[in-house]
């Protein structure tokens, strides 16, 4: 089904006013946003707007009670000068799963696919060029109901805006076991990409930097002995030659679709992958013995993000060199050629936009 999206345009781009040999993290936005209203039990109002500021009442829902979760994925241009954007539907997906738990209205994954699909059109000279470069999509949704009172809101607006992005992580990063913050517990809302999550998260993040750490590293909330994620990214090991990683299963991790991605390529590669429990005790008893030869974090925005050194209580942990990582290279350089649409795209994972391509006037 084809939603009817009506645009208008932006009178002139601000595009001459970015630098894209220099691209920090989410500080340029392109020209256009999308919105839709959810009003009266359904979505309505679909429309492309030039980019602009949002005017909200100060009694809005979603500041005081939470209702907002968002999704983040991105956008390459193939050498022919496409648009590809890595596995949108996953995206939509997962927004629908976030929105459930929040007590948020689902939106139809096409309309989510195919808003994608538009955005990523009309400003598609966004794009950078550059393998390490490439157009973040910021979808979000949130509560707007104006109203002092704590109930599910009746009314939601969805937006998606886009951001041109250079490298997330310019060099290994270096986390740590956080004991005294927990990120999720099971039965609560850590498989969603809600708001509040990362609002949490900050005072620890501070705290490891202060020691001078880039991520935290979470455990579980019930034995504070399994690992769950880095920072905002999935984590994986590499112990004995097996790529481990913690399961989706108890809803205290979040469904990563680089983290799925990781998983699918090292299989077909031929690596054996365990999605299991495992323990602060397990992994430093593997590193004593010289048995942990990787680990990493998995998620969009920074894609693979190797981790270099570990700290536990006071104690820092030396992990393995970069040169000698053989799984996490392998899956990286062939998730970037995939998302390049340098080689062929056998799972189905890009969703394509071909871009008319103007005579040069
Ligand atoms: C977004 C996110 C991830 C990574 O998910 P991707 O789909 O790979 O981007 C992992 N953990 C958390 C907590 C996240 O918010």
């Amino acid at each position: 089904m084809k939603y009817e999206i009506k645009i208008n345009h932006a009178e002139k781009s601000k595009i001459d006013e970015v630098d894209f040999n220099n691209l920090p993290f989410g500080k340029f936005f392109s020209d256009h946003m999308f919105i839709a209203d959810y009003t009266d039990g359904g979505w309505k109002n679909f429309r492309i707007e030039p980019f602009h500021n949002l005017s909200l009442h100060p009694a809005t829902s979603a500041f005081h009670y939470g209702q907002a979760i968002f999704e983040g994925l991105k956008a390459q241009k193939d050498s022919a000068g496409n648009a590809l954007v890595f596995r949108p539907e996953s995206n939509a997906k997962r927004f629908n799963l976030s929105a459930e738990r929040m007590g948020m209205p689902s939106l139809p994954e096409g309309l989510f696919t195919q808003a994608i699909e538009e955005i990523v059109r009309i400003d598609h000279q966004w794009i950078p060029s550059g393998e390490l470069s490439s157009l973040y999509i910021r979808p979000f949704m949130m509560a707007v109901d104006e109203y002092v009172g704590i109930k599910e809101s009746d009314d939601y607006t969805f937006i998606i805006f886009t951001s041109p992005v250079g490298a997330y992580y310019s060099s290994p990063v270096k986390v740590f076991i956080s004991e005294d913050y927990i990120r999720a517990f099971p039965g609560g809302v850590g498989f969603a990409k809600c708001a509040g999550n990362y609002g949490a998260s900050l005072l620890p993040l501070r705290f490891a930097k202060q020691k001078g750490y880039d991520q935290v590293l979470w455990l579980d909330g019930i034995e504070k002995k399994y690992f769950q994620e880095c920072g905002t990214m999935n984590v994986f090991f590499v112990i004995n030659n097996i790529l481990i990683t913690p399961p989706l299963e108890g809803g205290t991790i979040l469904d990563g679709v680089t983290r799925n991605s990781v998983i699918a390529l090292a299989r077909k590669q031929g690596y054996i992958v365990e999605e299991r429990d495992i323990s602060t005790d397990e992994f430093f008893r593997e590193l004593a013995l010289g048995h942990v030869q990787e680990a990493f974090g998995a998620g969009t925005a920074a894609t693979i993000a190797p981790i270099i050194g570990i700290g536990f209580h006071d104690k820092y942990f030396e992990l393995p060199a970069i040169e000698t990582r053989v799984i996490s290279t392998a899956v990286k350089k062939e998730l970037f050629a995939i998302k390049s649409g340098e080689i062929a795209d056998e799972f189905g994972w890009m969703l394509k936009i071909p871009i008319a391509v103007h005579q040069a006037d």
